[in-house]
C-alpha cells in the first residue's frame, strides 16, 4: 500500500468509527476545523491527560495553570507576534493555491532524504552483514552529493528566512524545479509574508482600537502568569507551568488533515530557571520528551529530533522532535530555550517587574525559560497513524488500532454470547461494576465475530464474551485485541486485569 493511500485510509477510518469528523459537515464541511467524534474525544482526553498528569504528577515542581483565550492586546505586541508572526507563502498562478514556501522546500529536501535512504538500503542488499550504513553516509559519492545539496538548500533557506530577502527563498524554489503539487507547473508568484493571528473586537459597538487577538499560542498565557503563581504557589527556581488549551492561527495552506489546523490544542510547559542553567535544562527536557514518547510504546525509529535551522532571535537552542507520519517525518513538538526574551518584554511593556528573587544569593533576575510544546492534534494523528493495521485473518481483513491500552477510549467491551437466557443481564452485571473506573461498552447485537472486528476497528484493548458457562462456574472469555487470543477468567478478576493492563498510572509509571 503506497503511503498516500495509507493515509487516505486513516482519514476515512477516523469518519468511519467516530474518531474526527469535518467541522460542519452537514454544510459542507469547513476547511482546516474539525470535530471529534464519541470515540476521537475519548482518545484525545486520554492523550491530553497523560501529558497533564506527566507534567504536574510526575515532577514536584510543575504546576498546572488554565488561562483565558482572550488576553490583553499589547500581550501580542511584547511577544512580537503582531509584528513577527508570519508564514512565508508563495502563490501558484496556475492552480491558484498557496503555500508555505519553506514547507515547499522541506517537502523536496524530504524526497532527497528518501533517495539516500533507498540508496542505503540497496547497498545493505548487496553488501549483507558487513555493511556500515554510517560510514556509507560519509563516503558514497552519490550519498554525500545528495547530502551536501539538502544542507544547501537548509543554508539558503535560514539566510531568507533570517535576512527577510524572501527573493532567494523564491530563487531556490526555481532552481530547484519544485512544482505546484496541484497543477505540476512552476509558475510562482512572489514570496510573501502573511501574519496567522486571528483578531476580533472586545465590544461590538465600539472601533478601532480594542481589537483582540484569538491567542495563537497558550505560552503566553503562562508567562503573564508566571509572578502570580510562583507567588501564591511560594515557587522556587526551577520550576515549570503547564497548561493544555485551544490556539488558533489563520494557516493558509491547510493541508494533511489534523496536521494542520486553523483550531487546535496546543499542550505547553514554560521551565522557568536561573540563568546560565537553560541549556542543561533543554537538554535534559529534550531527552524527557522523547521517553514520554517512547512510553507510548511506538518504536523508537519513527521519531528523530531536527535542529532548528533559524534560530529565533531569542532564542539559544530549539529543537523539533518530528515523527514518520505516513506523508513523511514532520514536527510534532518543539522544544525551545527562549532566554529571558519573553518575561523581559513584559516587564518592558506592562512596566511590572517580573524579577525572581534569589534568597541564596541576595540577588533578583529575570528567570530564564525553556519550552515544550506539543500540538494535541497532532499527537493524535501521531498515535492513529501508528496504530492503523490492516491484517489478513483466516482470508478476511481485519482493521485494527493497536493503541496503547492507556489511551484506546474504550478499554473493554462485554459481550453476551446470545441475547437470551439471562446472558444480558449477566452482562449487565459485569458492565455495572467496571464503568466506575473503566470506560467499558456493552452489545448484544450481531454475530460475536462482527461485535470483535467493531471493537478492533476502534483499538478497544479487551474483548469480555458472557456465555452459558458463565452462569455457573462466574468464568468469562477474554480476548486480547492484538494476539486475538482468548483465556477463560473468573468474573471477579477483570477488574484488576484491566487495571494493570490499561490504567493511566501504569503508563506514567513506563515512562
Ligand atoms: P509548523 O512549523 O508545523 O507550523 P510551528 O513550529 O509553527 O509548527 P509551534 O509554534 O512550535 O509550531 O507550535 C507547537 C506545536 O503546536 C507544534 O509542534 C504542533 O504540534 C502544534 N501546531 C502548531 N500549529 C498547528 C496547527 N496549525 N494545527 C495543529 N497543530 C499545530
Amino acid at each position: 500500500m503506497s503511503d498516500s493511500n495509507l493515509f487516505d485510509k486513516i482519514v476515512s477510518h477516523a469518519k468511519e468509527y467516530g474518531f474526527v469528523f469535518p467541522s460542519s459537515d452537514i454544510y459542507g464541511g469547513l476547511a482546516a476545523v474539525y470535530d471529534y467524534g464519541q470515540n476521537g474525544v475519548e482518545l484525545r482526553n486520554n492523550l491530553r491527560q497523560f501529558w497533564y498528569l506527566s507534567m504536574t504528577r510526575l515532577n514536584q515542581n510543575i504546576v498546572g495553570l488554565d488561562s483565558s483565550i482572550f488576553m490583553h492586546p499589547r500581550i501580542w505586541k511584547a511577544s512580537g507576534h503582531v509584528d513577527g508572526f508570519n508564514d512565508p507563502m508563495i502563490d501558484n498562478k496556475d492552480s491558484k493555491k498557496r503555500y508555505r514556501a519553506d514547507v515547499l522546500i522541506e517537502d523536496h529536501q524530504e524526497k532527497i532524504r528518501q533517495k539516500i535512504e533507498k540508496e542505503i538500503e540497496k547497498a545493505a542488499k548487496r553488501f549483507g552483514d558487513t555493511f556500515d550504513a554510517s560510514m556509507y553516509r560519509t563516503t558514497n559519492p552519490r550519498v554525500m552529493e545528495y547530502q551536501a545539496k539538502i544542507d544547501r538548500m537548509d543554508q539558503i533557506l535560514k539566510e531568507g528566512l533570517e535576512s527577510g530577502n524572501l527573493n532567494v527563498i523564491k530563487d531556490l524554489i526555481e532552481k530547484e524545479g519544485i512544482v505546484c503539487p496541484i497543477s505540476g507547473s512552476k509558475n510562482w508568484t512572489e514570496v510573501r509574508q502573511f501574519n496567522l493571528m486571528y483578531s476580533t473586537q472586545m465590544n461590538a459597538l465600539d472601533g478601532g482600537d480594542d481589537a483582540l487577538y484569538l491567542r495563537p499560542e497558550t505560552a503566553q498565557g503562562i508567562f503573564v502568569n508566571y509572578l502570580n503563581v510562583q507567588k501564591t504557589g511560594r515557587m522556587k527556581l526551577p520550576f515549570g507551568i503547564a497548561q493544555t488549551g485551544k490556539a488558533f492561527r489563520n494557516e493558509i495552506v491547510a493541508r494533511q488533515f489534523i496536521m494542520r489546523m486553523k483550531e487546535f490544542e496546543q499542550m505547553e510547559m514554560q521551565f522557568f530557571c536561573k540563568p546560565g542553567t537553560e541549556l542543561e535544562w533543554y537538554n535534559y527536557w529534550k531527552e524527557q520528551r522523547m521517553r514520554w514518547h517512547k512510553a507510548l510504546g511506538i518504536p523508537k525509529t519513527k521519531y528523530r529530533f531536527h535542529d532548528h535551522i533559524k534560530l529565533a532571535h531569542y532564542a539559544n537552542a530549539a529543537v523539533d522532535i518530528e515523527f514518520d507520519f505516513p506523508f513523511g517525518f514532520k514536527e510534532v513538538e518543539g522544544i525551545h530555550s527562549r532566554t529571558d526574551f519573553d518575561l523581559g518584554r513584559h516587564e518592558e511593556f506592562s512596566g511590572k517587574k517580573l524579577r525572581y528573587f534569589d534568597p541564596e544569593t541576595n540577588e533578583s533576575f529575570i528567570p530564564y525559560v525553556v519550552e515544550t510544546s506539543i500540538g494535541l492534534d497532532r499527537l493524535f494523528l501521531l498515535v492513529l497513524s501508528n496504530a492503523f493495521q490492516e491484517e489478513s485473518v483466516d482470508g478476511d481483513t481485519r482493521t485494527v488500532l493497536k493503541l496503547h491500552p492507556a489511551i484506546a477510549p474504550v478499554k473493554c467491551a462485554i459481550l453476551p454470547l446470545v441475547k437470551k437466557d439471562g446472558l444480558p443481564e449477566l452482562a449487565e452485571k459485569i458492565y455495572e461494576d467496571l464503568r466506575f473506573d473503566f470506560n467499558v461498552f456493552i452489545e448484544d447485537k450481531d454475530s460475536i465475530g462482527k461485535r470483535y472486528r467493531r471493537m478492533d476497528a476502534i483499538g478497544t484493548p479487551f474483548c469480555v464474551t458472557v456465555d452459558h458457562d458463565s452462569l455457573n462456574d462466574h468464568m468469562v472469555t477474554i480476548r486480547h485485541r492484538d494476539t486475538m487470543q482468548q483465556e477463560r477468567v473468573s468474573i471477579s478478576a477483570l477488574h484488576d486485569i484491566l487495571n494493570k493492563e490499561t490504567s493511566m498510572s501504569s503508563l506514567l509509571k513506563s515512562i
